[in-house]
């Protein structure tokens, strides 16, 4: 019976539960606010960039997501901006990779798949099984429209060259009103039809952009009810740990997503927290407290001195965000860019 209260009491000291009782297990990395494709719904054309002094060594992060393992993480996304670009990224993926069955589950990323072609193999050496790759029209011209610079050759290359590696790829899009709208159906089934999941994510009013959000804003409930008028959809209880909600798709036999943070708050249930790469924790991607982690390492601060920090930041996790795309006028809910915080 002691022994019981005991291990109770372990577990409860190196985990990390928010005010509202919910365990943060879930910690999204951005490498780099940088990336080589400037997306419409995500950057402005001429994004100005951090100053490389302003971004943590990749040692830095590694010694943060450390302590976030030993207070109970189990999955890493790295993320960005685009996190392949990120110099010398491998070293990290090794020594991350190396703690998986340590305390670590799962070391994941999200990518645009440009630089997958170079880096798949070695990825699933280090441990990876999964990446997100973020694909939101099969049509070259509107690819090059929707990202400005990117190339959708290079990226089906990078994406068949994963599957050869042995990595699991759930393909990501971004419903995008009248741009892709129309085009969701074929890429599910392009999506299915080539073994990976496929999720549909409602835009996020992050961040100035050139473009006006009320017009790229596509309520999934819409995108949903049209996809019932084809498929059938059934309820699944199946989960990746992240926000996604899933069906099955019978006619395909496949799996479908939905990232809904506008239509479906999906808050209740959020596990996880995100790192920038200049070191600052935000607690929620739609709010803009936070706390600074870099300065904690620049004061000295390693072990348990460092995990207290971020067990203080934990405590001010918020119950959830308040996104809200309506009046045409108003300007993004948070100032950060997606590429910043990390999708
Ligand atoms: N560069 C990588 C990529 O594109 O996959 C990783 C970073 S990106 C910020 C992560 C995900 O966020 C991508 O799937 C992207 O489509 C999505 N994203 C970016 N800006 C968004 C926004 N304002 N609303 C919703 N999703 C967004
Ligand atoms: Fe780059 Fe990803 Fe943002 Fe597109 S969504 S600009 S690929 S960070």
């Amino acid at each position: 019976m002691l022994d019981k209260t005991v291990e109770k009491f372990n577990n409860n000291i190196n985990s990390l539960i928010d005010p509202f009782g919910r365990a943060i297990s879930y910690l999204r990395v951005s490498l780099t606010d940088r990336c080589d494709f400037r997306c419409v719904y995500c950057m402005a054309e001429n994004m100005t960039f951090l100053p490389k002094a302003d971004v943590l060594s990749l040692e830095e992060i590694e010694t943060l997501c450390t302590s976030f393992i030993n207070l109970g993480t189990k999955k890493i996304r790295l993320t960005g901006g685009e996190p392949l670009v990120r110099k010398n990224v491998l070293t990290l993926i090794k020594s991350l990779g190396s703690k998986i069955g340590s305390g670590l589950e799962e070391l994941t990323l999200t990518t645009n798949g440009s630089q997958l072609s170079r880096f798949s193999d070695q990825l699933y050496d280090y441990g990876v099984r999964r990446v997100n790759v973020s694909i939101d029209t099969l049509n070259p011209e509107l690819f090059k429209k929707i990202t400005r610079w990117g190339d959708l050759e290079k990226v089906l290359v990078g994406l068949k060259s994963a599957k050869k590696a042995g990595l699991k790829c759930k393909i990501n899009a971004v419903a995008l009103k009248g741009v892709n709208e129309n085009e969701l159906q074929s890429m599910i089934e392009w999506a299915h039809n080539e073994g990976h999941d496929f999720t549909i994510i409602e835009t996020m009013p992050m961040g100035e952009i050139t473009e006006d959000r009320t017009d790229q804003y596509l309520p999934l409930s819409m995108v949903r009810a049209k996809l019932r008028q084809k498929y059938t959809l059934t309820e699944s209880e199946y989960k990746t740990g992240g926000p996604a909600r899933y069906v099955k798709v019978e006619e395909t036999g496949g799996r479908l997503g939905f990232i809904t943070p506008l239509t479906h708050n999906f808050c209740e249930s959020c596990n996880r927290v995100r790192l920038t790469c200049t070191g600052m924790l935000y607690m929620c991607l739609g709010q803009d407290d936070s706390a600074n982690l870099r300065k904690e390492l620049q004061m000295g601060k390693t072990g348990i001195e460092l995990e207290d920090a971020i067990r203080e930041a934990i405590s001010r996790k918020p119950k959830g965000h308040d996104f809200e795309i309506s009046r045409r006028a108003s300007g993004p809910a948070v100032k950060r860019h997606m590429s910043v915080t990390g999708g």
